[in-house]
């Protein structure tokens, strides 16, 4: 997988990719990340890379030629084209002039903005599953319409909230994507990698693994030793050996947790007999809770 990255901070990705999994990918060649510098494709003295808005309003706003000549320089196919290719590759359609196996059915390009689709752990499979990403990111008041008009493919959100830039969210697409990229997390993680599916949650020994694991469900606590630290102990039912009770604990937690701070998810969850019976133990508790 290979991402490019337009920002006028080139600098900046020195750091949030260089640790961990993201940082192995990177030295095995799993992921290449190249960094494009925005102000190297514009052309008068001072590099000028944003302007005044039309209309009048606040602050200043990316220019659109910088960034159409770094996708040019890059060689992206032009949207219409990538697009066309895209269809064909489901649907192979004779005349339709582009090959299913065009690459640049494989390239997707993101533009980072704050009113884009919520970015989820679906999006982030789906996203590992192409050849090259492309992230735009903005800066000041945002990016000219005619860049996601006629380059990108989709716009992403990392969250209700607006940053300065789309640097740290263009961060965090790359770090979710590589995660999902077969290979990425290593020996002892890669015999879970089909429970990172976000609709498998019965992995291996029908042990529910993460938050992207469990069927929709938040994660489950994680506890390592000391089994007692200065007077604060591990629950009870992990240290027994009780792989039914420990599965059943940890459905618990993760069951509790989800009803806590995300109720919306339990809509989108399949739930078990179990789990509703679970779940019914965690409002009759969490109504008791209320009434003191
Ligand atoms: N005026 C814009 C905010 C611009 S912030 C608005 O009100 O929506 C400048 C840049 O930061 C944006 O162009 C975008 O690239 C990035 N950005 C800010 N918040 C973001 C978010 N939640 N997700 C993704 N990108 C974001």
């Amino acid at each position: 997988m290979r991402f490019d990255i337009l920002t006028i901070f080139p600098e900046f990705f020195r750091g949030p990719l260089d640790y961990g999994i993201v940082h192995r990918a990177r030295e095995s060649g799993l992921i290449e990340v190249a960094t494009h510098d925005l102000r190297g494709f514009a052309h008068d003295r001072h590099r000028t890379v944003d302007d005044r808005p039309f209309g009048g309003g606040e602050g200043m706003v990316l220019k659109p030629e910088p960034i159409f000549e770094c996708m040019e320089a890059l060689g992206i196919a032009p949207k219409r084209e990538r697009i066309a290719a895209q269809v064909a590759a489901v649907t192979p359609a004779e005349d339709s002039g582009y090959r299913a196996n065009d690459e640049s059915a494989r390239e997707c390009v993101i533009l980072m903005s704050a009113s884009g689709r919520l970015f989820d752990q679906q999006i982030a499979t789906e996203l590992s599953q192409f050849n090259r990403i492309v992230l735009i990111c903005g800066r000041y008041e945002g990016i000219d319409e005619r860049v996601a008009e006629n380059i990108a493919d989709r716009e992403l959100s990392v969250g209700d909230y607006v940053l300065s830039g789309g640097e740290l969210p263009a961060a965090i697409v790359v770090d979710a994507v590589t995660r999902l990229i077969p290979g990425a997390l290593g020996n002892e993680a890669s015999a879970f990698t089909e429970s990172f599916s976000p609709r498998a949650w019965s992995g291996i020994d029908g042990l529910p693994d993460s938050t992207a694991a469990s069927g929709g469900l938040l994660d489950y606590p994680h506890y390592t030793r000391p089994a007692d630290y200065n007077g604060l102990p591990v629950p009870e039912v992990l240290l027994g050996g009780n792989h039914d009770a420990i599965r059943r604990w940890r459905r618990y937690k993760a069951l509790e947790k989800t009803y806590q701070n995300r109720p919306d998810l339990l809509q989108k969850t399949v739930l078990s007999g179990e789990d509703r019976q679970l779940l019914d133990r965690i409002r009759a508790e969490s109504d008791a809770d209320e009434k003191v």
